[in-house]
């Protein structure tokens, strides 16, 4: 039998962490321990959505997301175009989440053979397309094979003015917590996508059936990011505390902003803007709406907080709910029901590694 000859006898193997124990932020600020800064115009580095780096008169504003098959996105009802949308969105919306302009991307791919040539030109199609929208150079990439399935993996750059810059980390007690457009619906559309797939699976003569659900389907499959957002405050005099993208859910991100800015917060569940529709659909899955809001994700609405102060200039603004306010990192973080009971945030989001 084939024995380790550096195992003694006895001697007791040190325990292997998991990736599950750990889940993703876990993993992320493990690895990153060790991380040091030797630039002095790093500004700010791992934490959040975006790196920040001084270059002058400006701030570069750099981030990357990768997407894989099977975990991100599924083929079975994701559409080429739609996927290569998707991918330049979610990273845009990082730099409108740090309050900046999209400029520059990449675009590495790695692909098994299973592709054709025809599918990844309509994937690029999708890129080149939402470049058109947001105004971005593709500047560059990587290709490889892959033994199986494909992983995207976009990375962009973003600038701003440095006092524009809005990080995580900036919210304070008694700022406003503020949410643009609707929560949930990508969701919604993610287990209409779902069913109807198990449906035509069953039976692949049967059409899946997706009318009436348009919205909510094209919000799981071709998110916009909220550019936008950034003009739309400057014009009302508002510069957000902090801010970040909702990629992952409402409570997620709202625990990011308070972990990174040492606060607390009060959410309130009854305010929380929820498409009337999407509510209705909700109870038709069993789930309660302010849930799919809460823990469903992908929306990349902006999430963001702004002085007490401003209250008067924002508590009109079409497309702008505010949905809480910070507290005192010693009073804690809660959603309050529509009952009036308080009950501890948490974060059930899309922490893939985390077992469920
Ligand atoms: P987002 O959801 O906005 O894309 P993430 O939650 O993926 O952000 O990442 C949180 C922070 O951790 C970001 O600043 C990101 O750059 C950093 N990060 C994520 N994965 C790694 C990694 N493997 N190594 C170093 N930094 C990482
Ligand atoms: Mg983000």
């Amino acid at each position: 039998m084939y024995e380790k000859k550096d195992k003694k006898p006895g001697e007791i193997k040190p325990k292997l962490t998991s990736l599950a124990e750990l889940g993703e932020f876990g993993l992320i600020d493990r690895l990153t321990r060790d991380v040091k800064y030797y630039h002095p115009e790093t500004l700010r580095g791992i934490g959040d959505d975006a790196a920040v780096i001084d270059a002058g008169a400006k701030v570069l504003l750099l981030s990357t997301d990768l997407l894989v098959e099977g975990i991100h996105f599924n083929l079975t009802y994701m559409p080429f175009k739609h996927l290569g949308y998707k991918a330049a969105v979610v990273n845009i919306s990082d730099i409108a989440a740090m309050n900046g302009i999209p400029r520059q991307m990449t675009v590495s791919l790695a692909v098994s053979s299973r592709f054709s040539a025809e599918a990844l030109d309509e994937l690029y199609a999708g890129i080149i397309m939402a470049c058109d929208k947001y105004k971005v150079d593709l500047v560059g990439g990587d290709t490889s094979s892959n033994v199986k399935g494909m992983m995207i993996s976009v990375s962009i750059i973003g600038e701003a003015k440095k006092e524009e810059v809005t990080y995580r980390s900036g919210a304070r007690s008694g700022d406003l917590l503020c949410v643009t457009g609707d929560l949930g619906s990508a969701y919604l559309g993610l287990l209409i996508l779902e069913r109807e797939k198990s449906v035509f699976q069953i039976d692949p003569e049967m059409q899946p059936e997706l009318t009436g659900f348009e919205y909510q389907i094209g919000r799981q499959l071709r998110p916009e990011a909220r550019t936008d957002i950034r003009n739309l405050l400057v014009g009302i005099g508002i510069k957000p505390t902090a801010m970040i993208d909702i990629s992952d859910g409402l409570a997620s991100e709202t625990l990011h902003i308070c972990k990174q800015s040492g606060v607390g917060c009060k959410l309130f569940e009854g305010k929380i803007p929820i498409d009337p529709y999407t509510r209705e659909l909700a109870k038709e899955f069993k789930i309660i709406p302010s849930v799919a809001a809460l823990s469903g994700g992908e929306d990349y609405e902006l999430l963001f907080t702004v002085n007490q102060g401003d209250y008067e200039k924002i508590k009109d603004i079409a497309g702008i709910t505010i949905i809480g306010h910070m507290t005192a990192a010693s009073e804690g973080k809660y959603l309050i029901t529509p009952d009036g009971i308080s009950v501890p945030l948490t974060a059930q989001g899309w922490d893939g590694m985390k077992s469920k």
